[in-house]
């Protein structure tokens, strides 16, 4: 497909992203070409765009949290009609050779290649995608409320398994991904306790409007203590405090890509079989199960809709915490 797109490119880290026309990409023998209609900014695209993710491509396309319909197939991909509607998301490929891919653990993958990240993504009015990793979306969800399910969703599933079965839970930083959980853990029949940042009454209120049991600052103890706690906040401080709020055997999981240091603490507050673990991107099979999991919740997104000329407003949005569930880029928005 010939033509012209607009796209937001990154050029190097710490500037903003520039508004530029590019050629519409063609798709390779196993990818499909993508015409993009909601973008979904996660917490990762900052950290790529501020620079604390070291290795992005440049120039990059940002955005791994993409809906789009198909418009063009490569030679060997089969099984996508063109007008199909799909969702793709940060795990861009893997290798399916490696010791990692294996034992199904591709999210671990020696070479994975991320959207967004390794591989232009979609910031972008069209983009590419290896077809093996797009994946359906429910039926009942508009493309700018389906956006936010492709990380802050699949990811947070991800981190919602690893935290166990326990009932008594712990959402440290109330954003996308949490106010997603919230709602799958809830169906869960679980209690769900939301720490936001201090005197942050808004995100608290948020959080009790979707069902938290209690909210409060992060600094504060919940009123009984936690069988898990999952981090979202990207704020190493955070880690002992977790682990102080759950119980013994407690597991504390950090659901970000990027974390600032975490101080020491003393070797009492893991005593009694606590864990601390991370949890890394995704497979495709989280993506499967997460996706056919929603709409019998069913998970209503919130969302704060920018169009994609004011991809660099939406960032200052999310890096100042003024976006209550997801920022997300409209493509058919005007701007
Ligand atoms: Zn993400
Ligand atoms: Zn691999």
């Amino acid at each position: 497909m010939a033509g012209t797109q607009r796209a937001m490119v990154l050029h190097a880290p710490g500037q903003p992203l520039r508004m530029e026309t590019r050629p519409i990409p063609e798709p390779g023998p196993e990818q499909v070409l993508l015409k993009v209609h909601a973008c979904a900014v996660c917490r990762t695209d900052l950290h790529v765009v501020d620079g604390e993710l070291t290795r992005p491509k440049l120039p990059l396309v940002p955005g791994h949290e993409i809906v789009a319909t198909v418009v063009g197939t490569g030679a060997r991909v089969e099984g996508f009609a063109p007008g199909k509607r799909v969702g793709v998301p940060w795990l861009g490929w893997s290798c399916g050779q490696c010791r990692f891919c294996r034992s199904g653990r591709e999210n671990l993958c020696d070479t994975a290649r991320f959207t967004g990240y390794d591989l232009d993504g979609g910031f972008a009015e069209y983009t590419v995608a290896d077809a093996r990793f797009c994946f359906p979306l429910p039926a009942a969800c508009r493309d700018v409320e389906a956006a936010p399910l492709m990380c802050a969703g699949l990811i947070g599933f991800r981190a919602l398994r690893m935290a166990g079965e326990g009932q008594r839970l712990g959402l440290y930083g109330f954003g996308a991904a949490a106010h997603i959980l919230i709602q799958v853990a809830r169906h869960q029949g679980r209690r769900v306790y939301a720490f936001t940042r201090e005197g942050d009454a808004k995100g608290q209120a948020f959080a009790r409007e979707l069902g938290a049991q209690w909210a409060g600052g992060s600094d504060t103890p919940p009123p009984e203590p936690l069988d898990a706690a999952i981090l979202f906040a990207p704020v190493g401080a955070l880690v002992p405090a977790a682990l102080r709020a759950v119980d013994k055997g407690g597991v504390v999981v950090c659901g970000g890509i990027h974390m600032s240091d975490i101080p020491s603490f003393p070797y009492s507050v893991l005593w009694e079989e606590r864990q601390v673990r991370s949890v890394a991107n995704l497979t495709r099979q989280d993506a499967m199960d997460f996706l056919a999991l929603a709409p019998r919740v069913p998970v209503r997104t919130e969302v704060q809709a920018f169009p994609l000329s004011a991809a660099n407003e939406a960032l200052q949005a999310l890096r100042e915490g003024r976006v209550r569930g997801a920022a997300v880029l409209d493509m058919t928005a005007v701007g």
